[in-house]
């Protein structure tokens, strides 16, 4: 395959420079397309890569969810972004202890990458269920639906605007003098509000309002829940959070195009208003320790501890450990849960009942 930097080059010199959206979708593009970015040989580790326990509260959640919604047969289980399919395996391992919801299951993978199918289909081979796979939700049929996102929607391009004297202006990528430079348009953006502080950076997450909103339509039209797991933050916030990480440290976001992960901090207001504006219910969002722990993740790391070596044990207390690690870079409290349903659906374990969302912005 030829270096997406030598495209990205010539890509630039003839059309000028690009969006960060743009650099951002060609490398990410590039990266999933051809590898299992996972694990310890890979450039970053996951909740259900740390532990089964993840998959499998998410699971019991879902059977709760659908046992609240009425039981629907036929029910679509979707995963966005599944990744090596290991929440899902856990997920549909944990709902065997309801043979209705097996019955009434069909599960269905999105997924844009090669590789990573091939991944999923080998996780799912023994799960006993019908496996789907699709470029799109839109391509998921109709019908009540139960969703789950994991480290999703950090993985949708953004367009960033900075904050000048002339408003707010794209920020942009082109070539310097040896390699790839941040830039900026230079007539700002006429829809934008005037900036308060020079250098401020508003990130607008557009592909994945898209897809909460999509997603949003259709569970108010057909009923279901989703459940969405990121890092990210209740906004208004000002920041430049795009990032690149490789072999699990972080590098230059125009240092390797399309060899390192490139994502950004979700902003889950924007997601809850983009859901409540489609017509869904929202609830939370909370810390994903928070989330575990009101869904017994405490009483399921003891009840697997019993059945372990002592060596199993002490890796079961390490994983529960990092899955709620509080402060601001414990996977515990910088990752939030958000969860959209139907507006009949009053509530959801695990989280409280509703977000503080502002009148429409
Ligand atoms: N949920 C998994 C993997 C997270 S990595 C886990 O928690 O371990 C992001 C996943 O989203 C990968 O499976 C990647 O291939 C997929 N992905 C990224 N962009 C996508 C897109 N636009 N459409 C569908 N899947 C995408």
């Amino acid at each position: 395959m030829r270096p997406l930097a030598e495209h990205l080059r010539s890509l630039i010199a003839l059309e000028g420079p690009v969006t960060v959206e743009r650099y951002m979708d060609l490398c990410l593009r590039h990266y999933y397309a051809a590898r299992d970015p996972l694990g310890a040989a890979g450039d970053f580790t996951t909740a259900p890569e740390i532990s089964q326990m993840f998959g499998e509260l998410i699971g019991l959640w879902m059977l709760e969810v659908w046992h609240a919604i009425g039981r629907p047969n036929p029910c679509r289980v979707v995963e966005l972004g599944p990744g090596r399919g290991t929440l899902m395996a856990d997920l549909l391992r944990a709902a065997r202890l309801l043979p209705d919801f097996r019955a009434a299951a069909s599960v269905h993978l999105v997924e844009t990458s090669p590789a990573l199918r091939q991944r999923q289909r080998a996780a799912l081979a023994s799960s006993g269920y019908r496996v789907d796979w699709h470029g799109g939700l839109a391509e998921v049929p109709p019908g009540p639906t139960l969703l789950v996102g994991n480290e999703f929607f950090d993985a949708l391009p953004v367009r960033q605007f900075v904050a000048t004297e002339r408003g707010w202006c794209e920020r942009l990528v082109g070539l310097g003098g040896d390699g790839l430079v941040f830039g900026l348009r230079a007539e700002p953006e006429s829809d934008l509000p005037t900036p308060l502080r020079l250098g401020d950076v508003l990130e607008w997450p557009a592909a994945a309002m898209s897809v909460v909103t999509d997603l949003s339509r259709r569970l108010a039209g057909q009923g279901g829940a989703a459940l969405i797991v990121d890092y990210g933050y209740w906004g208004p916030a000002f920041g430049d959070t795009l990032q690149a990480v490789k072999n699990h440290a972080f590098v230059d976001p125009l240092q390797e195009p399309g060899a390192a992960d490139l994502t950004t901090h979700v902003d889950f207001r924007r997601l809850a208003q983009a859901a409540s504006d489609a017509g869904a219910r929202v609830h939370g969002p909370s810390t994903q320790a928070d989330f575990l722990l009101a869904l017994g993740i405490e009483t399921r790391t003891a009840s697997l501890k019993q059945r372990a070596t002592p060596g199993q044990g002490a890796g079961l207390d390490r994983a529960l450990a990092r899955l709620t690690e509080r402060g601001r870079t414990g996977m515990g409290e910088l990752f939030k849960v958000l969860a959209l349903t139907r507006k009949d659906l009053e509530s959801v374990p695990g989280l409280p009942a509703s977000s503080p969302l502002p009148a429409k912005t």
